[in-house]
């Protein structure tokens, strides 16, 4: 931990050592001549002044004069006596109090000068100065206890660690140890090595000081539109892939499960303001046109070769106007190519609507990362139907449960239940599991979660009550195979597994579009089939009553 005091003294240049280099005010900064010079003149007033009044008052004592008694010398020198001991005393005196309460004040960033680890940099003086000296070839040749003081004290922004050293290993590590010199907190445990932090930089993660560690299991095969999938899932819950698993099985040997994509698109809604609703009315009504769709579309499709502008709805809240673009995003979940092309069409309104003031390009009519009824109800990302038929047989040997208790289970807790408690999208038992696991295996937006595992899970008896239809329905599945997370290495290995790493190679957005080959939310939809009946827990639910009521 501690470091080479010659490494370190080598590292820092003279002139930033004492007191000229701290940037903070000092009160002799206030003295009109050189400090130097002014202590000089006012030691030799001092010790003159005592000299001279010493050799009068041994005068006085040999001749038995009265030491009140004093003529015009003496009362100049004692003057200057006082004069120089109170500018001595606020030199000194003062400035080493003001050290100690700045070194106080810096609160969670103080930084003990007499800790071991601080090895050479004994004094806070010794480690402090223009910033504007603290970059560059200077600062990449410091040791890295070296960096991590002067990150810890304030003196280089932390996040601009990766740009001064230009290797993001490094300033990830740098940054750690700044962290644990101004917590007072290990990080041990949290993994360092491993990862390519190079990959993150500018996309993914910000301040970066390790990366932790979710296993990954595999759910499989899952046998859906005639093809089988391993998919993967990043969990820390335990049963949660075992039973994926198992539902994954009681599907397969059922004959598996199908998948139909309703509707597919990202959305984005801004939100603009007028003075009056009825010019805002007016917009409403100008962009619904449809002969100015056509315009609108034009200039947004301008942004991204793979952004499609779909439609825009409009609604009004007083003055305000919340327009919901809604475009296809080729491979990528779509959030920034999509403002992309409504800041486009932002800027074409307003040389026709001088007066409209924008307010925010996102106004919560999206609606991103928020339980919404109208994602459940006009979908956003990916709305998708998955459909299976499970055997009568295979429900009781590999579920160890039977049609009519999944059946009976599913209206009370997942319809009645969920209704009683006012649910928006949450007529399902646990999708938001199996859509997380996914989210994080494969380099989602894990926010998106919200909108994404909104399901309804319907289960029917059928062919008289021996097999078991079932059914689940996700308006706003929200992923992408390309951009965000997707890129990073374990994120896009998942993505290898189930076959949609990256873009297509021949046609943009069939990976995340295309209606029952799109394997990475087919696969997620698909989960929602066997969530259910391959939970041991329900199953378990279904036979004891104060489970239930669990
Ligand atoms: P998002 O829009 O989901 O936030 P990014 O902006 O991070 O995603 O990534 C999308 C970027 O990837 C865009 O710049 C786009 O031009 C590029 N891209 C390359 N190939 C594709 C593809 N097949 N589908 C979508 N985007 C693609």
């Amino acid at each position: 931990m501690g470091i080479a005091s010659a490494t370190n003294a080598k590292h820092v240049p003279g002139k930033l050592r004492g007191r000229q280099a701290n940037s903070k005010p000092l009160a002799s900064d206030a003295l009109p001549l050189p400090v130097g010079l002014t202590n000089k003149i006012f030691f030799v007033l001092f010790f003159t002044a005592s000299y001279y009044l010493l050799r009068r008052w041994g005068e006085k004592a040999r001749n038995s004069t009265p030491l009140h008694m004093l003529n015009l010398g003496e009362m100049l020198a004692i003057v200057a006596e006082i004069a120089s001991f109170i500018y001595l005393i606020g030199f000194f005196g003062i400035d080493y109090v003001q050290n100690f309460i700045n070194k106080s004040s810096d609160g969670p960033w103080e930084l003990d000068d007499e800790h071991e680890d601080f090895g050479v940099i004994h004094s806070q003086k010794d480690i402090v100065s223009p910033r504007a000296q603290l970059t560059g070839t200077w600062l990449k040749e410091s040791s890295d206890e070296t960096i991590a003081t002067y990150v810890g004290n304030g003196e280089v922004p932390s996040h601009s660690l990766e740009s001064e050293l230009g290797d993001c290993m490094r300033a990830a590590s740098v940054r750690r140890r700044a962290v644990e010199l101004t917590t007072g907190r290990s990080m041990e445990g949290l993994p360092l090595s491993g990862m390519d932090y190079s990959t993150v930089r500018g996309q993914c993660c910000e301040m970066v000081v390790g990366h932790v560690q979710i296993p990954v299991g595999v759910a499989g095969p899952l046998l859906l539109d005639g093809s089988e999938y391993t998919v993967p899932m990043a969990t820390t819950e335990g049963c949660l892939v075992a039973s994926t698993n198992r539902g994954c099985k009681a599907i397969y040997q059922s004959g598996g499960a199908i998948s139909i994509l309703t509707k597919d698109g990202m959305t984005r809604a801004p939100v603009v303001r007028f003075s009056t609703a009825k010019r805002a009315a007016e917009l409403k009504f100008h962009v619904e046109d449809a002969e100015n769709f056509e315009t609108l579309a034009v200039i947004f499709n301008r942004t991204s070769r793979f952004a499609r502008l779909q439609s825009i709805d409009c609604v009004l809240g007083g003055r305000n106007l919340h327009m919901r673009f809604r475009s296809t995003t080729g491979d990528a979940m779509g959030m920034n190519m999509i403002s992309k092309g409504v800041q486009n069409v932002l800027e074409y309104l307003q040389h026709i609507y001088l007066d409209m003031e924008v307010v925010s390009v996102s106004g919560n009519l999206c609606a991103d990362k928020k339980p919404t009824a109208i994602n459940w109800i006009e979908g956003r990302g990916k709305s998708v139907v998955c459909e299976a038929v499970i055997k009568g047989e295979v429900i009781s040997k590999v579920l160890k449960t039977s049609v009519s208790a999944l059946v009976e289970l599913n209206t009370v807790k997942n319809l009645t239940g969920s209704a009683l408690s006012g649910a928006i999208g949450g007529f399902n038992a646990h999708a938001a599991n199996i859509v997380s696991a996914i989210f994080i295996a494969t380099g989602q937006d894990p926010a998106q979660n919200v909108e994404s595992s909104q399901c309804l899970t319907l289960m029917e008896a059928i062919n008289d009550g021996a097999d078991l239809h079932v059914t689940v329905t996700m308006p706003s599945i929200e992923v992408g195979t390309i951009g965000g997370g997707t890129q990073l290495a374990s994120q896009a290995a998942c993505l290898n597994l189930l076959g949609v790493k990256g873009s297509h190679p021949r046609s943009p957005g069939f990976y995340r579009a295309s209606k029952c080959t799109v394997k990475l939310q087919v696969s997620r939809c698909s989960e929602g089939i066997f969530f259910l009946p391959s939970n041991p827990s329900c199953t378990q639910m279904t036979r004891n009553t104060s489970c239930l009521l669990k």
